[in-house]
C-alpha cells in the first residue's frame, strides 16, 4: 500500500488482482482507500480520484458530523456507555467509600462525597470500568486460547489514545483499551481473538484475516460497530 495526495487529500492505493477500481471512505476519520487492479498507475487513480471527489467528500463528511460523545463533567443526568448500552449518571453524594452501581438498567449510580472534584469523580468512574472489564478478560481469553491454539501469558488493561488494542507476540502479551468496557462484549471478544491471531501472523495480510474469517466468521460485523459507536472524543485508528 502507499498514499498519494489529491486535492489535498491523502488517498491510500492498494494494488491487487481485482478487475476493477474500488472506492471507499472508512469511519471514524473519513480514510479513503482505493484499490486497483495491477495494471493501473498512479495517474489514472488519480483522475478516478477527481471524478469521485464529490461522492469523498460528501462520504467524509458524514463521519466528521457523525456525533461525538462531548466532553464529560461526571455530574448527573450525562450520558455514559457501559456494556454497549447508554445509561443516566445519576451522582449521590454520601459519606462512605466512593461506590459505583447500576440501577433500575437505567443509572450509573456514583456514591461519592459532596466535596469530591470533577477529577475525582472521573477516577472512581474510570476505576470501575477498569474492574468490570478486567472481570471479562479471563474467562475470555480462556476460551480463545482453545480456539485460536495460543497461550496468552500477560494481559492489562490500558487507556490508549489510537488503538483498541496492541500486542507483544514474543512476550505473548495483550493489551486491551479500558475504553472497551463502554462497547458492547462482542467488541471486547473481537479485538482479544484479533490480537490472539497476530501471535500467529504479525501483519494485516490475507492470512492474517483468513485466520480471523475461520475463528470468528463474524468479525467484520464487530469491527464495524466497534467503528461506529459514538465515538470519544479522541479518534480512534483501527
Ligand atoms: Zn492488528
Amino acid at each position: 500500500m502507499h498514499q498519494i495526495v489529491v486535492n489535498g487529500i491523502p488517498i491510500d492505493v492498494v494494488r491487487k488482482s481485482i478487475k476493477n477500481l474500488h472506492l471507499a471512505v472508512y469511519p471514524p476519520e473519513g480514510r479513503v482507500r482505493i484499490a486497483t487492479p495491477l495494471n493501473v498507475d498512479d495517474e489514472a487513480v488519480k483522475l478516478f480520484a477527481i471524478s469521485k471527489m464529490s461522492w469523498i467528500k460528501k462520504n467524509q463528511a458524514k463521519y466528521k458530523n457523525q456525533q461525538r460523545q462531548p466532553e464529560r463533567k461526571y455530574i448527573s443526568g450525562e450520558s455514559h456507555y457501559f456494556n454497549g448500552q447508554r445509561y443516566i449518571l445519576n451522582v449521590v453524594h454520601h459519606t462512605g467509600n466512593p461506590k459505583v452501581s447500576i440501577r433500575n438498567k437505567k443509572y450509573i449510580e456514583l456514591l461519592v462525597k459532596s466535596d469530591y472534584t470533577q477529577e475525582q469523580r472521573e477516577n472512581v468512574l474510570t476505576n470501575w470500568y477498569r474492574k468490570t472489564l478486567k472481570e471479562k478478560i479471563p474467562a475470555l481469553v480462556e476460551k480463545w486460547q482453545k480456539i485460536v491454539g495460543v497461550e496468552v501469558a500477560e494481559w492489562e488493561v490500558k487507556k490508549m489514545k489510537t488503538k483498541w488494542g496492541t500486542c507483544n507476540r514474543e512476550a505473548r502479551r495483550i493489551w486491551i483499551n479500558l475504553e472497551l468496557a463502554k462497547k458492547p462484549e462482542h467488541c471486547l471478544e473481537y479485538i482479544i481473538v484479533h490480537e490472539m491471531v497476530h501471535f500467529l501472523e504479525r501483519n494485516h495480510t490475507e492470512r492474517f484475516v483468513a485466520y480471523m474469517d475461520k475463528f470468528m466468521p463474524l468479525w467484520r460485523n464487530h469491527k464495524q460497530e466497534l467503528n461506529q459507536f459514538p465515538l470519544a472524543h479522541e479518534d480512534w485508528l483501527y
